[in-house]
């Protein structure tokens, strides 16, 4: 059925049409249509595809505030995970040349960071991704449209291209990926004028230089961390604490290392005026909440890392009655992630209450396409999701913080291993490694189920993703110690965690 149309009249004929011939025919152009090309939309569209549906998806990128856009794959790709790891592994990379003069690589001279290079190699990779997302498409027989969708009733969708042009799609079944986008703080005079967000950083034309960071999570964190380690003078504004959510401890390692690693940190400060200079500097204005006092400093970029909210505004879904949640402005939905109006889905980071990462995003969009599909009645798990924080320490863990495990089965209820652990890979590189640490939260009684697990140190991501397997299938403290390790590794010492929180002992790992 020819569904494009150019103007606004010949658009509402042929919607007309698309009522008519679906009432009398229960006949739609498409099985499902996807609003959103991201994680979650280009997963769910896919397997839909491969199961035999037709499908279509629609993926638009609406400039940042500072012009930034970029190319079909959501945030992941061009503005989230892969920049971010890419950039991580070449503030990495820094230490490792360090650390290789101790172990005899003879380097001369001052090692310099190019942030060109890097930026300019990092953009390309992306590039290369987002080509490779429409190939993928076209293979699967999933029709793309680089359109901004809206939806017009539950079966119809309107997408409105660049250049103005309409193409109405109607489908048995819709379902919204749409993201978000980083948030600006609403009442500080010059955030947008002169800030940039994690939307922009990675596209960056040249070095950022010094930079102040506002915010104290997990973009935060990581920008800072990355921006650190390739030789950026950074400093961190935290209003409140670190890593909200996280186990605080763990939060408290991350950020000491962070500070012994070369970030600056501005602890309970809260932005109040960005003012550009006559040289082209920009004057921070802010206030130390502890003294009330008021602080100034300059920077040549100030970055907000001050969370993100979901554009849902213009998708038109109040008028359809989708339910929103309020303050969040997100999506609504159930176990099986459909909103409140039949045939309309929704997950992702635009579904209320899911977690924001991708691996989660892309497993519900798969199981969403199976069950659309008649294929299969599997719910989404969401419970016990393992994450990490790039930072320069990483930090991995899965299940419950020990202040949440504490919370749920009081003081006497949890056993806590936990452990100080030396890299092998520090020795000989004389680095410090007080912030290696990990911890096993288990219930006191019984078996002794694992709760929760964290670690700090190299490699978190690799390390926290094998335990999380245990996790899932239910591991208790016996179970992990009859795993044997693996010698020599930061992983191993999971294994072999027996001092308990409560004994008071030194849990400092001496010998193998
Ligand atoms: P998105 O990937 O955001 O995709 C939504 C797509 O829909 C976008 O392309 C958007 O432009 C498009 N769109 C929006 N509105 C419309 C419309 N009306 N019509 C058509 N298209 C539209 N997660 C991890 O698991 N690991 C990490 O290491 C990690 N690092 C991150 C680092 C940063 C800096 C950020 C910001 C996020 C990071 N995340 C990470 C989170 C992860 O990127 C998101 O959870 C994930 O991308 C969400 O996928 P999604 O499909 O819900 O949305
Ligand atoms: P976030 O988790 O919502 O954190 C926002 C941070 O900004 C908090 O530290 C908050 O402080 C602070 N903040 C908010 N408003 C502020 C203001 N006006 N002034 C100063 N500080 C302010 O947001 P995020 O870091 O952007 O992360 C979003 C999501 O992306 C995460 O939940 C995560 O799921 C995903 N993500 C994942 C990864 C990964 O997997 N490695 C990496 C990056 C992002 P308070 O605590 O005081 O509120």
């Amino acid at each position: 059925m020819a569904a494009l149309c150019r103007g606004r009249y010949r658009w509402k004929r042929i919607n007309c049409f698309h009522v008519l011939t679906r009432n009398l025919t229960g006949k739609y152009d498409f099985d499902l249509v996807v609003v959103g090309g991201g994680s979650g939309g280009l997963a769910c569209s896919k397997e839909a595809a491969q199961l035999g549906l037709k499908v279509a998806v629609l993926d638009y990128v609406e400039p940042s505030a500072k012009g930034t856009k970029w190319g079909l794959g959501g945030t992941c790709v061009n503005v989230g995970c892969i920049p971010k790891k890419l950039m991580h592994q070449a503030a990495l990379l820094g230490t490792a040349v360090k650390d290789a003069k101790k172990y005899g690589w003879q380097i001369s001279g001052p090692v310099c960071h190019d942030w060109v290079t890097m930026a300019e190699a990092v953009q390309n990779h992306v590039r290369s991704l987002n080509w490779g997302h429409r190939v993928q498409l076209q293979d699967k027989k999933v029709k793309y449209l680089n359109m901004n969708g809206s939806l017009l009733d539950q079966h119809t969708v309107k997408g409105l291209s660049k250049a103005g042009k309409e193409t109405i799609l109607t489908a048995r079944n819709i379902v919204v990926t749409t993201g978000g986008r980083p948030r600006y703080p609403t009442n500080i005079p010059g955030a947008v004028e002169h800030g940039l967000t994690s939307d922009d950083i990675f596209w960056l034309k040249k070095s950022p230089g010094k930079t102040l960071v506002v915010g104290a999570s997990y973009v935060a964190l990581e920008c800072a961390g990355f921006l650190t380690g390739v030789g950026m003078d950074t400093t961190v504004m935290v209003r409140s604490i670190a890593l909200r959510g996280f186990d605080q401890q763990m939060a408290g390692l991350v950020t000491d290392y962070m500070e012994a690693y070369g970030t600056k940190f501005a602890w309970r400060s809260v932005p109040k005026r960005v003012d550009k200079l006559s040289s082209g500097a920009l004057q921070v204005t802010w206030v130390d909440s502890l003294t009330g006092n008021e602080q100034k400093d300059t920077f040549d970029s100030v970055l907000w890392a001050v969370g993100r909210a979901p554009e849902t505004k213009a998708l038109g879904l109040d008028k359809l009655g989708v339910q929103l949640n309020k303050q969040t402005g997100k999506i609504v939905v159930g176990a099986d992630e459909s909103s409140s109006v039949p045939n309309i889905y929704a997950f992702g980071d635009i579904g209320e209450d899911r977690p924001e990462l991708t691996p989660t995003a892309i497993k519900a969009g798969k199981l969403l396409a199976r069950r659309l599909a008649g294929h299969s009645t599997e719910l989404m798990n969401y419970d016990n999701v393992a994450t990490t924080v790039f930072t320069p320490l990483e930090y991995g863990c899965v299940g419950l913080s020990e202040e949440e495990a504490e919370m749920r089965h009081g003081k006497d209820g949890i056993e806590v291993y936990h452990a100080f652990y030396k890299p092998l890979e520090f020795t000989v590189a004389e680095r410090d490694a007080s912030q290696c640490y990990l911890k096993v939260v288990c219930e006191r009684a019984g078996d002794q189920k694992i709760l929760g697990l964290h670690f700090t140190g190299p490699n978190a991501g690799e390390v926290t993703q094998g335990f999380a397997l245990g996790f899932q299938c239910g591991a208790t403290y016996s179970h992990l110690l009859q795993t044997v390790g693996i010698h020599p590794t930061c992983a191993e010492e999971l294994t072999k965690v027996h001092i308990t929180k409560r004994s008071g002992l030194d849990a400092m790992v001496t010998g193998c």
